[in-house]
């Protein structure tokens, strides 16, 4: 089971996060930009964000910049932290990754009563920034890695770094309906795995017609009553195999050439507005749940012109967690389009800080102090 998944949104009675807000960014809460630019000459606050030196004069210099603050980013922060390499985050306008859009992660180990995701990584950041990691909550604009040392900017300060850590992740595609918007979290969701556990003895929807819509509706009709496939084709795309055995599943009702045109429901998920693409014939039908299916898109266009990614955009890792540049490191769902989880994010970011580490020694930059057997 896999709720530790970003892409998870439980149905919850009040609020996104079941109620829980929490200040990640330190100048006025969730998903805002910090700004101005500010770099904390101290360990900032438990609470998260910039700390009160505003820097954002000259060049930022650091022997390892992290770019990404989901679970692989602030890993990485933790172990190059501690390995006192001095590390800086830039975290995204939307700190913390898709774990921020989560509610309840009832997989993540440690955690027997489940946590809620914004909580979880509020706790990956002040563990990070006890051990004097900067944070920087902007997106980077632009990253030339032709030679070190590598330079990015962000909301016009260049941030110079002899390592990188690429942690961006992935997001989940949606459907981009309003009322997909409104009841995320609320019957809507991009999990299945996460999710699903949710739905027992419920009827629920799945959109999409490739791999990921095929296994995610065979995996639900292990806790729903039945599973409505809704694809807007009349062929799938995902392989024959996989599409054997959903079409066999008794659960599961094939609605081909079908687009959903509106989630139906006030406070949470109680049906689906469809269209008939062939005919243009509407109809409703009442569903507790909706899973979105449709993909996902890696978080790589900033490293476009610099670092090699495979047809979907993923990038490509050479011998373990490295690039095809040498000294950038790459960690978590921005190459993993295999396990997506929080946990696998998290174990890959301390790979790759552990990898930056030893080939900052190899350079001469920095002392390795972390002890791995190799
Ligand atoms: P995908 O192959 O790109 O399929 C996306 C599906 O969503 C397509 O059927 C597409 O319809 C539909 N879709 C896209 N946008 C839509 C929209 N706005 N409204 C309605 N439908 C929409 O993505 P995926 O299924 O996530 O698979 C990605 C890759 O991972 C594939 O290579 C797949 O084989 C692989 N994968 C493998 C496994 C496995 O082997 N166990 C499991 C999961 C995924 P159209 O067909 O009309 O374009």
């Amino acid at each position: 089971m896999t709720d530790d998944d970003p892409r998870s949104s439980t149905p919850q009675p009040a609020g996104p996060f079941g109620g829980l807000s929490i200040d990640f960014s330190g100048d006025g809460g969730l998903g805002t930009a910090a700004a101005p630019i500010a770099i904390a000459t101290e360990p900032a606050t438990a609470t998260g964000g910039p700390g009160p030196e505003a820097g954002g004069q000259g060049p930022v210099e650091t022997n390892l910049l992290v770019v990404g603050s989901g679970p692989a980013g602030l890993t990485a922060a933790i172990y190059a932290a501690r390995a006192n390499l001095g590390p800086v985050v830039i975290g995204g306008s939307a700190p913390g990754g898709q774990l921020m859009l989560t509610s309840d992660v009832e997989n993540f180990p440690g955690f027997p009563e489940g946590i809620q995701g914004p909580e979880l990584m509020a706790a990956f950041r002040a563990q990070a920034e006890r051990f004097g990691t900067r944070f920087v909550d902007v997106d980077v604009e632009r990253v030339d890695f032709g030679e070190r040392p590598f330079r990015l900017w962000a909301r016009g300060v260049e941030y110079r770094a002899q390592s990188v850590v690429v942690a961006t992740g992935a997001s989940a595609l949606w459907l981009g309906l309003e009322s997909e918007t409104r009841l995320r979290g609320r019957g809507v969701s991009a999990c299945a795995t996460c999710d699903g556990f949710f739905f027992r003895d419920r009827e629920i929807a799945v959109v999409g017609g490739g791999d990921t819509a095929l296994e995610e509706a065979t995996y639900l009709t292990r806790f729903a009553s039945k599973v409505h496939l809704l694809h807007r084709r009349d062929q799938f795309r995902g392989s024959k195999i996989m599409q054997a055995r959903a079409i066999e599943n008794p659960k599961i009702e094939v609605h081909y050439n079908t687009v959903v045109d509106e989630v139906l429901g006030a406070e949470k998920v109680e049906g689906l507005r469809l269209r008939d693409t062939v005919t243009g014939d509407r109809h409703d039908m009442p569903v507790e749940g909706l899973f979105i299916a449709i993909g996902y898109r890696p978080n790589t266009g900033v490293f476009r012109d610099w670092l090699e990614a495979d047809e979907a955009g993923y990038l490509v890792v050479r011998d373990r967690t490295g690039s095809n540049v040498e000294g950038v490191f790459v960690a978590g769902d921005v190459h993993d389009h295999r396990y997506r989880q929080a946990i696998t994010a998290a174990a890959d970011g301390c790979r790759a800080a552990i990898d930056a580490e030893r080939w900052l020694e190899a350079q001469g930059i920095a002392e390795a102090s972390t002890t791995t057997a190799w």
